[in-house]
């Protein structure tokens, strides 16, 4: 590897981070006709995708798509490779999508390559070039050197905001210490589902159901049991609170935690996720302290199996069949923008005419122990996510998608999620294309030039939903 030297590269727009907002706008923007740079320090592209949860905030509380366009194809891509299974009602606070990890894979991959993004994996942007406000370039790092990068509009999608931050915007990180939990998910086969939710019907004081309004819709628990039953797939919740779990915590067999959270990945293969291991209030930006929890959190899931097994009719003959291919990081830089969404946004399921796309998940902080906050959106709607929220102060091309955006909070434990942060990625990469659609006009182009009713109009066209729902 040379070290010495500096090589560059010219692109049109670059995406540094391939996870669900950077995947998004890579697509995007390549689609649109742009030279399109994805960087990934990974060794895969899809980020959080990979792992085996379902895709929340997609779908509102009602069960009406919130979220439309490049979701569209990557889940069409999901169901011709046959890892598709679709939509489910949870039956306690949200309808989610879920689908099989190991296929979602390929269907990324098969997006980036169909489209002629070009991929860097295993490449880490390390710098940033900027002055007066405007971002020259990026440096990354891979076995080939260092490269500086060279881009007309970048879009930070690194889930930490580490490109927006190295340029010196200001950011809000956790709250005074305080970080939601860092968690490995991993996935259990041979799980049987009737057996499982005949356990459901029998005894459903173990289990969290119908905690908001939109979803129970004033049914009793009897009656919830009936829906998930009838639903037929393993979309439970056992409560850290329920008899079941808190005599296991109490006996050592299971570590504290808010919930097993149960969703299937394959029917096939007969798969679940399961995420519930955590270890909270570590800030993951210091490498150090995140990798240090590797450790706990795989004998998490080896208590957690063991627990399964033994104690969770239906899963006596699970096997471990998945694990996260890294620890998943739920909270740590949101960056200052001219806009910050707000938990009043949020909760009231506010409307906005600069709104770029939706959230609909519940306001959602997972804590210490077994605690967890959740606040469902009113009525079960979607907010919508101003453009403002993705454009960071003081810099001009440089645009954030994904977890890193401004939001307080509790209005980030809802927007984080992984159908908004898609529509945050197609939001900002249209934009690129409109701002650079007049090639050479502007010497200096800025993501502030867009038009905000021709970027919905065009974000509509894509099949983006903006208005029409909840
Ligand atoms: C344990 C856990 C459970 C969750 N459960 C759900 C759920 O059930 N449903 C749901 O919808 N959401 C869930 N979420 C939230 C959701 O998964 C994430 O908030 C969302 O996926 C973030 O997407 P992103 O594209 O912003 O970031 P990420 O998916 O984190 O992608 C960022 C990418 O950038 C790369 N990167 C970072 N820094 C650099 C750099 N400097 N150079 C190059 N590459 C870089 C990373 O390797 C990564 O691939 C959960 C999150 C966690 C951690």
């Amino acid at each position: 590897m040379r070290t010495d030297e500096i090589q560059t590269l010219e692109t049109d727009v670059l995406v540094v981070g391939a996870g669900a907002a950077g995947v998004a706008a890579a697509v995007t923007a390549a689609r649109k006709g742009l030279n399109v740079t994805l960087v990934e320090s990974g060794a895969m592209p899809g980020g959080e995708l990979l792992t085996g949860m379902a895709i929340d905030g997609a779908l509102n509380g009602l069960g009406e798509w919130v979220v439309g366009g490049f979701i569209t194809e990557l889940l069409q891509e999901c169901q011709r490779l046959e890892g598709y299974i679709g939509p489910l009602n949870d039956w306690r606070l949200i309808h989610y999508v879920c689908y099989d990890p190991e296929i979602m894979k390929l269907a990324v991959a098969n997006l980036l390559g169909r489209h002629g993004v070009r991929l860097l994996l295993h490449t880490f942007a390390y710098d940033v070039e900027h002055a007066d406000g405007h971002v020259q370039s990026v440096h990354i790092l891979n076995k080939q050197g260092r490269t500086r990068v060279i881009a007309s509009l970048f879009i930070d999608a690194s889930g930490d905001g580490d490109i927006a931050a190295m340029a010196g915007a200001s950011y809000l990180s956790g709250d005074q210490g305080q970080y939601q939990p860092l968690s490995l998910m991993f996935r259990l086969a041979n799980v049987d589902t009737d057996r499982l939710l005949d356990f459901l019907s029998h005894e459903p004081e173990h289990f969290a159901l119908g905690e908001s309004d939109a979803i129970r819709g004033g049914r009793t628990d009897q009656e919830i049991v009936k829906e998930v039953c009838k639903q037929g797939h393993p979309t439970v919740f056992l409560k850290g609170d329920g008899p079941l779990m808190a005599n296991a915590i109490e006996a050592g067999e299971m570590y504290p935690t808010a919930l097993i959270m149960i969703q299937p990945t394959s029917t096939q293969k007969r798969e679940v996720c399961l995420n519930t291991t955590r270890v909270a209030n570590v800030d993951a930006t210091r490498t150090g302290e995140l990798s240090a929890v590797l450790e706990p959190l795989s004998k998490q899931i080896e208590t957690c199996t063991n627990f399964m097994r033994s104690r969770v009719p239906g899963f006596e003959h699970a096997v471990l069949s998945g694990l996260a291919q890294r620890i998943g990081i739920r909270e740590t830089r949101r960056i200052a923008c001219d806009e910050m969404l707000t938990q009043e946004d949020v909760l009231s399921a506010r409307k906005r005419k600069d709104g770029i796309g939706k959230g609909s998940h519940h306001v959602d902080i997972h804590q210490d122990g077994i605690g967890q906050l959740r606040i469902p959106v009113e009525g079960g709607g979607s907010y919508d996510i101003p453009i403002g929220c993705l454009l960071p102060k003081g810099l001009e091309n440089l645009a954030v998608a994904g977890r890193c955006l401004s939001a307080d909070r509790p209005a980030h434990g809802s927007v984080r999620v992984m159908g908004p942060c898609m529509a945050m990625g197609q939001a900002v990469a249209t934009a690129a294309s409109l701002v650079l659609a007049d090639k050479g006009q502007a010497a200096k182009p800025d993501f502030r030039s867009v038009d905000i009713e021709q970027l919905r109009q065009a974000l509509a066209g894509d099949g983006a939903i903006l208005d029409g729902t909840h």
